[in-house]
């Protein structure tokens, strides 16, 4: 394995060329001091553990209802996916698309992504396509801001309880696991390890 490679500091921009690190050694930038690389140990079925959890919740976290609410004698359960189709309904198609986008759609990519590639990297051998694969997980779990949907949520929940009686639902409980799962599943891996062994398959 080849042993140096390079690694840009994300708080200045200064490239540095690092050698492979032992285990829980910090690489530090030599300008501003920003920690640039932490070497994560066993952490293949430990992410993939995650993804898979991950993708198992993300089912009742989408269909489950979030919250239900009783006005004048009416009681209305709502999930995400009704949320959605309600709002297109209403005729919010812009809200509609951007809460499908950013609440449904972008958080399964995230998530289904990081997991192909794990199941790759767990299997020892390329799946097809992983590097562009695993190219595009990185670029899109900057748009994945499950936890300001999230906070929207216990926003509008407070709001709705001085109008109405709430009552919240399985799927918001399991929208927090889920949150918290995407969180620790993209924390857990270590990025440099897997561009190595896609690198070393497309050798
Ligand atoms: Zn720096």
């Amino acid at each position: 394995m080849d042993l140096k490679f390079h690694i840009a500091c994300q708080n200045c921009d200064l490239i540095h060329e690092l050698q492979y690190l032992k285990k829980k050694e910090v690489a530090k930038c030599s300008r501003c001091k920003n920690d640039l690389y932490l070497k994560k140990d066993n952490f293949i079925d430990r992410t993939l553990c995650l993804s898979i959890a991950a993708i198992i919740i993300f089912i009742p976290a989408n269909l489950f209802p979030i919250l239900s609410m009783s006005a004048i004698g009416n009681t209305q359960a709502n999930s995400l996916i009704t949320g959605v189709i309600e709002l297109f309904h209403g005729g919010n198609y812009f809200v509609s698309i951007l809460v499908l986008m950013t609440s449904i759609v972008l958080p399964f990519i995230s998530i289904s992504t990081l997991l192909y590639a794990m199941i790759s990297i767990k299997l020892d051998r390329p799946l097809p396509h992983v590097g562009y694969v695993f190219r595009f997980n990185e670029h899109i779990h900057n748009l994945v801001m499950l936890e300001v949907y999230m906070l929207g949520i216990l926003v509008a929940l407070t709001k709705l309880n001085s109008i109405a009686e709430v009552i919240i639902g399985l799927g918001l409980y399991c929208y927090i696991l889920l949150l918290l799962l995407t969180i620790f599943s993209t924390l857990s891996y270590d990025n440099f390890v897997i561009w190595k062994r896609i690198e070393q398959w497309a050798r």
